[in-house]
C-alpha cells in the first residue's frame, strides 16, 4: 500500500516520531487525545518514586521537604512555557476545569461590578454554558449566549454592558480556531474582561497568553496534556491582575500566610491567590510527569507535528475515498484548525465501535460527528495511514 510506505518515510524524517515509544498505547491507535491520551510507559515508576520515596518515609513533612506545597506553581510554570506565559502566572490548584472556570468567571465579573452582562459563545463546551449560567444567576447578571459571529457583533454593539466574555480558541466539536488576539483586543476596547477556555488548545496550539494580553484563562489537564483521568485543571492570571482579582473560592491555600491559621482571609498577592485547598498531590505528580516531553519539544514543534498528521490523514482519505472529504465538518485549511478535525458520518457511534474493533480509538458525537485528534507525540504517520484505511472500511461496512 503506497500510503503506508509514504507514512513510514515521513515518520523516518521526523525526529518527533521517536517519542511514540515512550507511551503505553497497548497497540491501539489513539486518535482521541483531545479526550484522554494514553499514559507514558514509566508513569507507574514515577508515582512509586513519590509514594515509596517521599510519602512513606516523610509523611506530612513531605509537603515541606519534597516540594509538594510548591507543585501547583512548579507544574504551572512548566505549563506556562506551552502557553506563552512567563513564570508565576499559571497555577494548577487541583480542581476540575468546571470548578476552575467557575472561580475565574466569577472573579472576572467581580472585576466589573457595574456591568450587567456575561457573554458566552453558543458553541461552547456544555459545562462552560452551565457554569456561566450559574455564575450569572449567582451574581445577578444577564447571561447572553451568542453564536460565533454574533459574539463579536455583540461586543462591538453592546460591549460597554459586558463584564466578562468567555470564548474558546478551538471549537470542541469541529476543531475550528478562534483567534485570541482580536477578540481580546475587542474586549479591551470596550472595557470587558476576556476569559479563555483553553482546554482543546493546550499542548497542541500556541496561544501566546502574555503577548495577546489575555486577562484570565483556564484549561483542562487531561486532554492533549495527557495528565491522566481527571487530571487537575489550570488557571492563568497575568501579573498585572494578581493583586486585584477576587476569587470566590477563597480557601486557606490562597491565603497570604496559610499556616498562620488566622481567622481573616488575606489573599496572597501573587498567583497563589488562585489556590483553594490541599491539592491532589498524586494527580499533580501525574500531570507533571506528562508535561516533561511536551515541554522538551515545545509548543511550536508540537503544533507543527499535529498539523502534519492531520493533513496526512486528509491526504490518505483523498487517496482512497475522496467523497469523505465532502463530509468534513472542520475547516479544510489547517491554519484554521486546532489539533483535531471532525467528519459528518451517519451512524457515528456504529462507525466508532467498528473502528475500536480494529484498534483505532476515536470519539463520536452522535448522531453524525466523529472527531479525530492528532496528538503530536504518540500518534505516527503510519498509524494515521492505518486509521484512514480502517475508516474507509468501516464506512463501507456501514452501507
Ligand atoms: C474538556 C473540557 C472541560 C472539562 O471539564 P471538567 O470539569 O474537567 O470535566 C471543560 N471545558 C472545556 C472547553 C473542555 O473542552
Amino acid at each position: 500500500m503506497p500510503a503506508l510506505d509514504e507514512a513510514r518515510r515521513r515518520d523516518d524524517l521526523d525526529p518527533l516520531a521517536q517519542y511514540a515509544r515512550q507511551f503505553a498505547t497497548e497497540g491501539s491507535i489513539h486518535l482521541n487525545g483531545n479526550s484522554l491520551g494514553p499514559p507514558r510507559g514509566n508513569l507507574a515508576a514515577e508515582l512509586d518514586r513519590v509514594v515509596s520515596g517521599q510519602w512513606a518515609p516523610r509523611q506530612v513533612q513531605a509537603w515541606f521537604q519534597d516540594g509538594w506545597l510548591e507543585l501547583p506553581r512548579t507544574v504551572g510554570d512548566k505549563l506556562g512555557t506551552l502557553l506563552g506565559a512567563g513564570p508565576g502566572q499559571v497555577l494548577v490548584a487541583g480542581e476540575t476545569t468546571s470548578t476552575t472556570l467557575f472561580n475565574a468567571l466569577t472573579a472576572a465579573c467581580r472585576l466589573r461590578p457595574d456591568r450587567p452582562v456575561l457573554l458566552i459563545e453558543a458553541e461552547s463546551f456544555p459545562t462552560d454554558l452551565y457554569i456561566a449560567n450559574s455564575v450569572a444567576r449567582l451574581l445577578d447578571r444577564e447571561l447572553v449566549v451568542e453564536s460565533r459571529a454574533g459574539f463579536d457583533e455583540y461586543l462591538r454593539d453592546n460591549g460597554t454592558q459586558v463584564a466578562a466574555a468567555l470564548a474558546a480558541p478551538v471549537d470542541f466539536r469541529t476543531g475550528e480556531r478562534r483567534e485570541i488576539r482580536p477578540i481580546t483586543a475587542l474586549c479591551h476596547a470596550v472595557g470587558a474582561v476576556s476569559v479563555w477556555d483553553l482546554s482543546h488548545a493546550t499542548g497542541v496550539l500556541p496561544v501566546d497568553l502574555d503577548a495577546n494580553a489575555v486577562d484570565l484563562a483556564v484549561g483542562c489537564g487531561y486532554k492533549y496534556l495527557g495528565g491522566g483521568p481527571g487530571a487537575p485543571a489550570f488557571t492563568y492570571v497575568p501579573t498585572r491582575l494578581q493583586s486585584t482579582v477576587d476569587f470566590p473560592l477563597a480557601g486557606w491555600h490562597g491565603h497570604a500566610k496559610p499556616f498562620a491559621m488566622t481567622q481573616t482571609f488575606i489573599p496572597a498577592d501573587d498567583i497563589d491567590r488562585a489556590r483553594t485547598g490541599t491539592p491532589p498531590l498524586l494527580s499533580l505528580v501525574g500531570l507533571n510527569h506528562a508535561l516533561a516531553p511536551l515541554v522538551e519539544v515545545g509548543i511550536h514543534e508540537l503544533h507543527r507535528r499535529s498539523r502534519d498528521l492531520g493533513e496526512f490523514f486528509l491526504e490518505c482519505l483523498d487517496g482512497s475515498r475522496p467523497e469523505l472529504l465532502d463530509q468534513l465538518a472542520s475547516p479544510r485549511d489547517a491554519d484554521r484548525r486546532g489539533g483535531h478535525l471532525a467528519l459528518r458520518i451517519p451512524q457515528a457511534d456504529k462507525v466508532e465501535s467498528a473502528l475500536a474493533d480494529s484498534g483505532v480509538l476515536v470519539d463520536a458525537r452522535p448522531p453524525d460527528l466523529i472527531r479525530f485528534a492528532f496528538a503530536p507525540l504518540y500518534v505516527t504517520h503510519e498509524q494515521v495511514s492505518r486509521a484512514a484505511d480502517a475508516l474507509c472500511r468501516a464506512v463501507e461496512g456501514g452501507r
